[in-house]
């Protein structure tokens, strides 16, 4: 479809097979980077989401007979439409969410991986299904991994392309049907996505799109017909969905929001710690649940990585996500007010604004919703910039005495989505892995993202639930492990 188009369309729903129209009221969608319209997105109701659940129950009694061997070949299909549409599907992304032409590029490619691993189900599904012979006099057992019925995944803005494919290809290739409810402020990417899940041969109503909100989402959490749900977006609606989801009895991982720390010890290579560090908290213009924005740096090197995470931000450039800068824009003025808020109080409560990042003006694109990298030295932990989800391309700065002090506050935050140390010391970095509280971690890396073959970690208030996204874990969350005895009186 020409942007044009997309421009004054409305993104429907597919139900069944059928592209069509929710009952309530349409949400406008804005592009970020210009302020010009990208039409709207359709709103479903009770009762829309109820045709939904109705059309993959009914589409799950095939799909889930299906051999698995015959219910992965659309999934091969769909990798290769991925990667011949990749172009098209980063386009308009960067256009409708903000961020540059080659992050919406590595964030599809980060999603064709996930659909790339479920299309190994058929040795996946092998886990933990394992026979015992002779388990007991005349008895052999073992485990069977079958799927459930239909699940529902709830999906954020930030990643409108890869997040809907941790679980879409997890969920159909385990034989389960989907209602995928993605983000109202980018449905543009998961429509297409779902049109190439279509052209790929996925049967009708085993993947289906349901937009709206909160009102949509709470009412596939309280459908009977849902067997269980994804969710991925901030901390209080993850805990809402864990808790309003477990009320009627499915089962739920949802992951929440973050806040990521940067260790850098006296033992790195700081020039490349410097560069990864605002590499990690400026991409997709700090709207990244990875976005390592608390900086933890040992006493003695302090002065120096400060210049060179100056030196680093003030490098990048700001402009509009299609053109390919380094930081493209975010999501809406309200957010970016909320971020600029967070770099008035630090200055106030005492911090020092080593870049400032807030009157970048894009050219040719005055209406967009821009904020350069920012960086804030001397500050406080216990600052709101230190402890809350700034989401905007902001680098804190805090000197600390020495490993000790660097993972006390580390592991004193609220969550424990990812962290990263820098260092040159082997001991640094084997007492980091035992003793950091957050699900992914790296060393010498800036940004703790797992490849889709292992799972995507997560704790305390960044995670909900005890199964988390891809991999071994996706498995076992789309599948009932039910154990098989067998016993034969000829025997
Ligand atoms: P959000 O919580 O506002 O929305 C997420 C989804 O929930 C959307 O589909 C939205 O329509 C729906 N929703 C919003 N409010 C709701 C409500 N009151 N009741 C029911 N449903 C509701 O999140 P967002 O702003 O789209 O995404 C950004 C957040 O997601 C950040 O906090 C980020 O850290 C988090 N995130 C986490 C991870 C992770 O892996 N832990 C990954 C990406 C994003």
């Amino acid at each position: 479809m020409a942007m044009e188009e997309l421009r004054s369309g409305t993104v429907r729903n597919f139900v069944g097979g059928e592209w069509t129209t929710g009952a309530g009221d349409p949400i406008p969608v804005t592009d970020p980077g210009s302020g010009e319209s990208m039409g709207a997105v359709t709103v479903s109701t009770e009762a829309d989401v109820d045709a939904a659940v109705a059309a993959a129950t009914e589409a799950y009694a095939e799909w889930s007979r299906r051999p698995v061997e015959e219910r992965v070949q659309p999934l091969f299909r769909l990798k290769a439409l991925l990667e011949d549409h990749q172009d098209e599907l980063a386009t308009l992304l960067a256009t409708e969410h903000g961020k540059t032409f080659s992050e919406a590029k590595g964030e599809l490619r980060r999603g064709i991986e996930n659909v790339e691993v479920a299309c190994g189900m058929p040795t996946l599904l092998k886990q933990g299904s394992g026979i015992v012979e002779r388990a007991a006099p005349g008895i052999d057992e073992s485990g069977i991994r079958q799927p459930l019925g239909v699940f529902a995944a709830i999906t954020p803005f930030n990643f409108p392309g890869m997040i809907p494919l941790w679980f879409l290809p997890h969920a159909v290739a385990t034989g389960n049907a989907l209602l995928l409810k993605p983000s109202e402020r980018d449905p543009h990417t998961p429509r297409r996505i779902v049109e190439l899940c279509e052209e790929a041969g996925i049967p009708d109503g085993v993947v289906n799109l349901v937009n709206g909100q909160a009102d949509t989402v709470n009412a596939i959490l309280d459908h009977p017909g849902v067997a269980g749900v994804s969710f991925v977006g901030s901390t209080p609606v993850a805990e809402h969905v864990y808790e309003r989801a477990a009320a009627t009895g499915k089962r739920v991982q949802a992951q929440g929001g973050a806040k990521n720390h940067v260790l850098v010890s006296d033992s790195a290579d700081l020039a490349f710690a410097a560069e990864q560090t605002v590499s990690s908290a400026c991409a997709c213009a700090g709207e990244r649940c990875l976005a390592n924005d608390v900086i933890c740096v040992f006493e003695d090197v302090y002065d120096d990585f400060c210049e060179q995470v100056a030196a680093a931000a003030e490098a990048q450039t700001v402009g509009y996500g299609p053109d390919d800068p380094d930081v493209g824009a975010l999501i809406t003025e309200e957010h970016r007010e909320r971020v600029e808020g967070f770099v008035e109080e630090s200055v106030d409560a005492g911090a020092r604004l080593l870049v400032d990042g807030r009157d970048v003006v894009v050219s040719g694109h005055e209406d967009g919703v821009y904020m350069g990298p920012t960086v804030l030295a001397d500050v406080d932990p216990a600052m709101r910039v230190a402890r809350e989800e700034v989401f905007g391309p902001v680098v804190a700065l805090t000197s600390v005495s020495g490993m000790d002090e660097a993972l006390s506050v580390l592991n004193g935050s609220e969550f424990g989505n990812a962290a990263s140390l820098f260092t040159g010391r082997g001991g640094e970095a084997q007492r980091f892995r035992r003793e950091a509280d957050a699900g992914n971690l790296a060393v010498n890396a800036g940004t703790a993202a797992p490849m889709a073959f292992f799972h995507f970690g997560g704790e305390k208030a960044s995670f909900f639930g005890d199964l988390h996204a891809q991999a071994d874990d996706a498995v076992r969350f789309y599948t009932d492990q039910t154990v098989y005895i067998e016993r034969w009186p000829d025997a």
